[in-house]
C-alpha cells in the first residue's frame, strides 16, 4: 500500500446478507495502455449528485478538487484484472492515462438495491481513492466505529460506515479524509456501561417469533421452520431452519422478532449473541442480522438500516458455535426498535441451523 505509482484498488467482496468489503491492493500500474477520454471524463448521470456532494464537502474543508478528467462509470466488469468479486473500483491513474476513474458494476447487487446513504458511502470511498489518492485505512475508534471511510477490513462494510441519521459521523469521516489527524470525536468514546435488553432460550417455543422468506423466490419454498427440541446446547427448545430444496436462488429464510429499545444514550452499541448449531453447511451462510427501526408518523416502525454477521461453509458435519455475535456500533437516537433476524441463505438441500440462547446487550 502506498507505493507512489500504484493504482489504488477497491475490493468489494460481496458476502451474503451483509456486504463485507475488504482489501485493497496497490499493484503497479499496467504498462500496456489504452488511452481514455483525454479531453475530459465521463460521469454517468446517477453518479453526478454524489460527485458534486463529495467535491463540495471536501473543498469546504480547504482543498481544491475538480472533476476535470474524472470518469465515474457503470461497467459490466471491473477493468482491473482479477477483480470480479468487487462491486466498485477507484483508480487514481487509470491505465497510466493520468486520469482518475471510478468503476461501478451495473447491477442490483452492487448499486441498485442500496439506499441513497449507502450509495453515498460507497461513492465517497471510491472518490477518495480516485481524487485524493487514498489507500485503505483500517482500525477503529474507541467505541468500535471505523476510523475512516477508507476502511477495508473484515469488520468494515463500505456501504454502511455511517447511516442516514449519523450526520455527525458523516461529518467526521469527511474531516478525516482531509486531515488524517482529526481528533477522536465525542461520540466515539468507549461505551463501557452495559445492560441486557432481552434474552430468550426459546424454552417457551417460538412465542412472538415469526418466519419469513426474502425476495427472489422463484415460487419455491426452500425452507422449513420448526422448533427443535433436541438442541445439543441447552434443553429444551431451539429455533431451527432446514433447507428443503436447493435454496441457491438467493432467498433468505429467517426467524424474526422486534424488540423495542428505549432510554439509551445516542451512539450506544447493540450486541446480539446466540448459540448456533449447523449441520451440512457446505455452502451459503447462516447468521444474525439486525435491522434498526424508527417510528413513522403513524407510530409504526419503519426500517432504516441493517447490519449482520454470518457463519459460512463449516462443512458437512454438525458444528456448534457458541456465543456467535452480530453487532451494531453507534445506534442513532432515532432507533425505536431493533428487529433480530436469525437466518439461512443460499445453502444446499438438507442444511440445518438451530439458534439458541439469544441475548441482546446494550453498551452505552
Ligand atoms: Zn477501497
Amino acid at each position: 500500500m502506498g507505493a507512489k505509482n500504484s493504482i489504488y484498488v477497491c475490493l468489494l467482496l460481496i458476502l451474503g446478507i451483509g456486504l463485507m468489503i475488504q482489501g485493497c491492493s496497490s499493484d503497479d500500474a499496467d504498462t500496456n495502455q489504452i488511452p481514455q477520454d483525454q479531453e475530459g471524463g465521463t460521469i454517468n448521470e446517477p453518479f453526478k449528485p454524489y460527485v458534486e456532494r463529495f467535491i463540495n464537502e471536501i473543498n469546504q474543508r480547504g482543498l481544491n478538487l475538480s472533476t476535470e478528467k474524472l470518469s465515474v462509470v457503470f461497467v459490466d466488469n471491473i477493468t482491473m484484472p482479477n477483480s470480479n468479486q468487487f462491486c466498485a473500483y477507484g483508480y487514481v491513474n487509470f491505465q497510466n492515462s493520468e486520469t482518475p476513474r471510478v468503476e461501478v458494476i451495473n447491477s442490483e447487487r452492487c448499486w441498485g438495491r442500496w439506499s441513497e446513504t449507502e450509495k453515498e458511502n460507497l461513492m465517497f470511498h471510491e472518490l477518495a481513492h480516485a481524487l485524493l489518492a487514498f489507500g485503505h485505512i483500517n482500525g477503529t475508534l474507541p467505541n468500535g466505529s471505523q476510523k475512516s471511510l477508507m476502511c477495508a477490513s473484515e469488520t468494515c462494510n463500505n456501504y454502511r460506515v455511517y447511516n442516514l441519521y449519523q450526520k455527525e459521523q458523516r461529518s467526521y469521516y469527511l474531516d478525516q479524509l482531509v486531515n488524517n489527524r482529526t481528533e477522536i470525536p465525542d461520540w466515539a468514546t468507549e461505551n463501557t456501561f452495559s445492560r441486557i435488553v432481552a434474552e430468550d432460550s426459546f424454552d417457551g417455543g417460538s412465542e412472538d417469533w415469526t418466519t419469513s422468506i426474502g425476495d427472489d423466490l422463484n415460487n419455491v419454498m426452500p425452507y422449513n421452520f420448526y422448533i427443535d427440541n433436541e438442541s445439543v446446547l441447552s434443553p429444551s427448545n431451539a429455533l431451527a431452519i432446514k433447507s428443503t430444496s436447493d435454496s441457491s436462488t438467493g432467498a433468505f429464510g429467517h426467524w424474526q422478532k422486534s424488540f423495542t429499545v428505549t432510554d439509551f444514550e445516542n451512539c450506544s452499541n447493540i450486541l446480539i449473541r446466540a448459540d448456533i448449531v449447523t449441520q451440512g453447511l457446505v455452502e451459503g451462510s447462516v447468521g444474525i442480522a439486525i435491522d434498526l427501526l424508527e417510528r413513522n408518523m403513524q407510530n409504526d416502525f419503519d426500517f432504516f438500516a441493517r447490519y449482520s454477521n454470518a457463519i459460512r461453509d463449516l462443512g458437512a458435519g454438525t458444528v456448534s458455535t457458541e456465543n456467535f455475535e452480530a453487532k451494531v456500533i453507534c445506534i442513532p437516537e432515532e432507533t425505536a426498535a431493533i428487529r433480530v433476524l436469525l437466518y439461512m441463505n443460499s445453502v444446499s438441500k438438507g442444511t440445518i441451523a438451530t439458534f439458541d440462547n439469544l441475548e441482546i446487550e446494550l453498551f452505552e
